[in-house]
């Protein structure tokens, strides 16, 4: 069995910087980190592996060259090889041409079983990436899976969280599934495995490898653009109750939620 899970390097902190001519995050000037919902990805696809003889798990990013630390860490775990899409006109890329840039190189790849994806990536937020890939490579999309009931003969059964509950569904392989939080416990990487993720080397593909051109990768390849980037100012003209005698000042606080409907 082929694993494949798409891992993203994000900012280790909330403090992200935007260019507000481009409309693109700032990255190089921020520390960054595996993705942390991507981990349960990771967990999920070794879990299997440990299961079935002879699976092969390749992580999968696109980023910068120093997203290859996302890739290592995830190899230190227990993955067993990695592929960096790294080249400039890659940059600027909204979610369908990551989508589209990790659907090549997916092709390129050979074909996977099983594709994993993060529920989302704690940057960008959209959850997009993982389904829109699975469109793209035009196979079936389970999102926001907290269990894996079942895998072989060319399906799989899984639990899907949804408002209120869980659904049971059942899908053909190959597949991409995005994981939530409840999958698992990711484990900690151990000395063993990041002694072999330093040693192991991370493939680097770029536009070219993958078949793709700047139209369709990157800020230029990306339909959709940022057209203003701003932090919005939070303005509030406050109404003080005088407090001094509680009972009054209760009072007026009712009085003022009355005339506003809020009670
Ligand atoms: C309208 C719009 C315009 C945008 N324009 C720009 C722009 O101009 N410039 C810019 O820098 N950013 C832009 N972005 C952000 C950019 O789209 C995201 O950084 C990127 O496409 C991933 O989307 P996401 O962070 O929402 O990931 P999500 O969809 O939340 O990620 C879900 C999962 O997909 C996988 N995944 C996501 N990204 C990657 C990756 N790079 N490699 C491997 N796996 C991955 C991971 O498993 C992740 O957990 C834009 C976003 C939107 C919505």
């Amino acid at each position: 069995m082929r694993i494949a899970v798409l891992v993203k390097q994000v900012p280790a902190s909330d403090k992200v910087k935007m260019d507000e001519e481009t409309g693109t995050m700032v990255r190089s000037a921020l520390d960054a980190e595996l993705n942390p919902l991507d981990l349960y990805a990771v967990e999920e696809a070794i879990r299997i592996k440990e299961k079935t003889n002879g699976a092969e798990i390749t992580v999968v990013s696109m980023g910068p060259p120093r997203a290859v630390d996302a890739i290592k860490e995830a190899i230190a775990m227990g993955c067993d090889s990695g592929v960096l899409l790294s080249d400039k006109v890659f940059g600027g890329a909204d979610t369908w041409a990551t989508a589209r840039t990790l659907s090549a190189a997916l092709e390129k790849l050979g074909t996977f079983d099983l594709i994993f994806s993060g529920e989302r990536a704690t940057d960008g937020e959209t959850g997009q990436v993982g389904p829109s890939v699975a469109a793209q490579l035009d196979m079936p999309a389970l999102t926001y899976v907290s269990k894996i009931r079942q895998i072989g003969d060319g399906k799989i059964v899984v639990e899907r969280a949804i408002e209120g509950g869980h659904e049971v569904v059942e899908s053909s392989l190959p597949a991409l599934l995005s994981v939530v939080k409840e999958i698992n416990e990711p484990r900690m990487p151990n000395l063993t495995g990041k002694i072999r993720a330093r040693k192991t080397e991370v493939l680097t593909m770029t536009a070219a490898d993958v078949g793709l051109d700047s139209s369709t990768t990157g800020l230029t390849g990306s339909p959709t653009r940022v057209v203003k980037v701003f932090y919005p100012s939070m303005s509030r003209n406050g109404t003080i109750v005088d407090g001094r005698d509680p009972d009054d000042a209760v009072q007026k606080l009712l009085q003022f939620l009355n005339e506003k409907a809020l009670v």
